[in-house]
C-alpha cells in the first residue's frame, strides 16, 4: 500500500505549515489548499483518502464544502475530519451532520490527530473491503441468475424460463385479446447425425441450429431449447397464420445452412405452430399440447414441413 494522501485545508499560513510539517513526518503525503473552492477541485482530482478541513475558510463555510463533497458522486466516501477553533456542542453538531466523520477542535495535539486520521483510514479500508466484497457478491448472483435461466448448450433460454415467459405472455394475449404465436421445432433424424459423426458434432449441429432460430426471430420474440434436439419459439401479437412466415425463415437457415463440422451434415426440422386467438386454447397448457400434436402431424405427413394446428 502506498502513502495515504491527505488533504489539508486551512487558511491560517502558520497553523497549516506546522500540521503540514507533522503529517509528512508521520508518512502521509499531504496537499495543502486555503479555501473551500480549491478544497473541492482538490477531491475530485488528487485521489485523497482523508481530508482536515478547516470550518472559517475565507470563501465558503467549511460545514458547506463538506455538504458538497457529500453530494458528489466523486467524493462521497472521503474521510473528512472538521478542525476548527470552536469546540462548542451546536458546532459539532453542525459539522457531523454536514457529513463529517469526526471532529477535532483547535488547539489540538498532533498525537490525537495522528491517531483519528488513523481511524478514519482504518474504517475506510474496511468501507472499500466491504464494497469490494458486496460487487463480487452481486457478480456471482448475476452469474447465478444467468445460469439458471439458460441452456449451457446452445446459450438460448432453457424449458423453466421459457414456461415462465409463456405464462406472462399467455395471461397479457388473452387479458387483452392479442394473438400470440408458438412454434415447437424438432430436428428431423437426429438420432442419424450422432450416429453418423457422433454426439460431440451432434452437440456443434444444435448449438449452430439453435443461433439459426435465435437469428431469424425478433427481438420481442422468445427462443428456446425445451430438450434434447427441440426448440421452442415464442411470438407475441402475431397471429399462427402470419408467424408462418418467420418459420418458414427458420427451415430455410437451417436447410440451407452449411454445418461447420462438415459439409456433409444436412438437417430439416418439422415445426408444429399453435397460437391465440383459438376457442380450444385456455391455457399455457393447452398451447404446449396444441403444438405439440401439430409436431407430431408434421412428422407422420413425412417431416421438413410446418403444419398449423
Ligand atoms: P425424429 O425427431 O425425426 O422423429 O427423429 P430423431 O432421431 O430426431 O428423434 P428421436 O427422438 O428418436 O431422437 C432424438 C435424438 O436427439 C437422439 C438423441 O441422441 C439426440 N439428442 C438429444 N439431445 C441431444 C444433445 O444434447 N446432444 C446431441 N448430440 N444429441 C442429442
Ligand atoms: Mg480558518
Ligand atoms: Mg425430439
Ligand atoms: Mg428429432
Amino acid at each position: 500500500m502506498g502513502k495515504a494522501r491527505i488533504l489539508l485545508v486551512e487558511d491560517t499560513k502558520a497553523q497549516a505549515t506546522k500540521i503540514k510539517n507533522f503529517l509528512e513526518v508521520a508518512g502521509y503525503d499531504v496537499i495543502w489548499v486555503e479555501d473551500g473552492m480549491s478544497a473541492i477541485k482538490a477531491a475530485k482530482s488528487e485521489q485523497v483518502d482523508v481530508i482536515l478541513l478547516d470550518l472559517v475558510l475565507p470563501d465558503i463555510d467549511g460545514n458547506e464544502v463538506c455538504r458538497w463533497l457529500r453530494l458528489n458522486e466523486e467524493t462521497r466516501d472521503i474521510a473528512i475530519i472538521m478542525l476548527t477553533a470552536k469546540g462548542g456542542t451546536p458546532d459539532k453538531v453542525a459539522g457531523l451532520t454536514a457529513g463529517a466523520d469526526d471532529y477535532l477542535p483547535k488547539p489540538f495535539d498532533d498525537v490525537e490527530l495522528n491517531a483519528r486520521i488513523y481511524a478514519c483510514l482504518r474504517t475506510k479500508s474496511l468501507q472499500d473491503e466491504l464494497k469490494k466484497k458486496n460487487k463480487q457478491l452481486e457478480d456471482m448472483l448475476t452469474q447465478v441468475e444467468t445460469l439458471a435461466i439458460t441452456d449451457p448448450l446452445t446459450g438460448l433460454y432453457n424449458r423453466r424460463r421459457f414456461e415462465a415467459i409463456l405464462t406472462k405472455e399467455f395471461r397479457r394475449a388473452d387479458r387483452y385479446g392479442h394473438p400470440l404465436s408458438c412454434f415447437m421445432i424438432d430436428a428431423d433424424h437426429f438420432k442419424l447425425v450422432n450416429d453418423k459423426f457422433g454426439h460431440h458434432t451432434g452437440d456443434t449441429v444444435l448449438k449452430e441450429i439453435a443461433a439459426l432460430i435465435l437469428k431469424n426471430v425478433r427481438e420481442v420474440d422468445t427462443a428456446a431449447r425445451w430438450g434434447g434436439e427441440e426448440f421452442m419459439v415464442l411470438i407475441p401479437s402475431t397471429t399462427k397464420e402470419d408467424s408462418l412466415q418467420a418459420a418458414a425463415r427458420i427451415m430455410k437457415a437451417v436447410t440451407g445452412h452449411s454445418f461447420s463440422a462438415s459439409p456433409e451434415i444436412k438437417v430439416t426440422l418439422s415445426i408444429g405452430v399453435a397460437g391465440l386467438p383459438d376457442k380450444a386454447i385456455d391455457s399455457e397448457d393447452k398451447l404446449i399440447q396444441a403444438v405439440d400434436t401439430a409436431l407430431y402431424e408434421a412428422k407422420e405427413k413425412g417431416r421438413n414441413r410446418v403444419v398449423m394446428g
